[in-house]
């Protein structure tokens, strides 16, 4: 399994997250960034059988 990376909204640095797990084909969920610290929603998306999911990131309001 690769690590899973994503933008961080706020300070732009490429930072891991853990593995999400797929429990369905949309998972929504919060972590904090590791640089700047502040909380990232972050959206997977599994498209048909695709084992990676489309990622995205933006600010938790
Ligand atoms: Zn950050």
């Amino acid at each position: 399994m690769s690590p899973t990376k994503i933008t961080c909204p706020y300070c732009w640095q490429s930072i891991e997250i853990e593995e999400i797990a797929r429990t369905s084909d949309f998972v929504e969920l919060v972590t904090d960034c590791e640089v700047c610290c502040r909380p990232i929603r972050v959206t997977a998306t599994w498209i048909d059988d695709d084992d990676e999911p489309s990622l995205e990131a933006e600010p938790e309001s």
